[in-house]
């Protein structure tokens, strides 16, 4: 069933207080109720592996250093591990963590049966390469899917696991049952953990697709054009109501801390008014990127038990 046409081409008189037309209020994309609704999946079948295999599958995070978004980040997954199931380890390796000891943990991680999974905090802190990673981690264990092989899996559009928060990104869409194909999607990040992923997934679902970045030059004329815009870009206020096209859909990855609170990267009393869509920071993206990473570990668990089952719940 397809409902969002209607409510995302729904338009209304009147303008914003920065000037843009107003659509909204816009519809709230509540991605904790989503994720209740995943993981009440992901917990029978945890149940099911334990009583087939006799142990609890675990799922390593590893947190070189301590950014603070970061660790908020990690900690609601340690959380969601345990209302699954699932047992959680977090590994702190502290702010003098070098690449060579990063890459030795991850090695260790490796080796460790009872470990089906591992998650490296993202963004590295500075001077801690993307590839003191890339070059260690088990490809079956990358359930965050930063490995080559699983990025290439995703690039020729192959089962492989998706990096879990864009996987979130385009979930949320799906779910909320809002078109993409044949849509115009502009993704604001082209990191390769979220930014870039979430656009091949968009172009997998048929979207027409831009990418913008810190360099791109007009960013509102990119976003103005967009039917649905996602935002992973770790800068606050970043997108406002009078960028945006008469009802569309936001998808904010974003996480930022601004006065102790947890902020995305729209300024969502604008926007939500010229959306039709929005999803809300905290209570969006977030709490769908967890779930989906635990429904990326369980199966990656019963794939390292021989079983025969795809990398999670399909994008497209
Ligand atoms: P990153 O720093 O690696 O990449 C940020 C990207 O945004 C870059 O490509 C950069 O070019 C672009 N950018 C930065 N400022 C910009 C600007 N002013 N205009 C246009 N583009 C700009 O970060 P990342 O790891 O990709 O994470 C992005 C955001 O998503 C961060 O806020 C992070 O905390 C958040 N995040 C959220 C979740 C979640 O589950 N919701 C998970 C991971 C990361």
């Amino acid at each position: 069933m397809s409902d969002g046409t209607a409510r995302d081409g729904a338009t209304r008189d009147g303008a914003t207080l920065d000037g843009a037309a107003r659509v909204g209020p816009a519809r709230i994309l509540d991605g904790t109720s989503i994720a209740t609704e995943f993981k009440a999946v992901i917990r029978s079948d945890v149940a099911a592996f334990v009583a087939r295999y006799g142990r609890v599958p675990a799922l390593a995070v590893v947190a070189a250093g301590s950014d603070a978004p970061s660790m908020v980040y990690l900690r609601q997954i340690l959380k969601s591990c345990e209302t699954v199931g699932i047992e959680g380890r977090l590994i702190e390796l502290g702010d003098d963590t070098t690449p060579t000891s990063l890459a030795a943990a991850v090695a260790t991680l490796n080796a460790d049966p009872q470990i089906a999974g591992i998650i490296v905090q993202m963004p590295l802190p500075r001077g801690l390469p993307l590839r003191a990673v890339i070059d260690v981690i088990d490809p079956v264990k990358d359930i965050d899917g930063i490995h080559p092989l699983n990025a290439g899996l995703l690039r020729l559009g192959y089962d492989g696991f998706l990096p879990a928060t864009a996987h979130a990104a385009v979930e949320m869409l799906r779910r909320s049952d809002i078109p993409i194909a044949g849509r115009t999607a502009v993704v604001i990040g082209r990191s390769a953990v979220v930014g870039m992923p979430a656009a091949f997934l968009l172009v997998k679902a048929d979207a027409t697709v831009t990418v913008c970045h810190s360099k791109t030059v007009n960013l509102a004329e990119h976003v103005r054009r967009a039917d649905i815009v996602v935002t992973a870009a770790g800068h606050p206020g970043l997108i406002t109501g009078s960028m945006l096209k008469p009802g569309a859909v936001v998808i904010d990855v974003g996480i930022n801390v601004v006065g102790g609170r947890l902020v995305g990267d729209v300024d969502f009393a604008s926007a939500s008014t010229v959306a039709s869509a929005i999803t809300p920071v905290p209570g969006g993206v977030g709490p769908l990127t967890n779930a989906l990473l635990l429904s990326h570990l369980i199966a990656a668990a019963r794939r390292q038990a021989g079983e025969v089952v795809p990398t999670g719940v399909r994008s497209t």
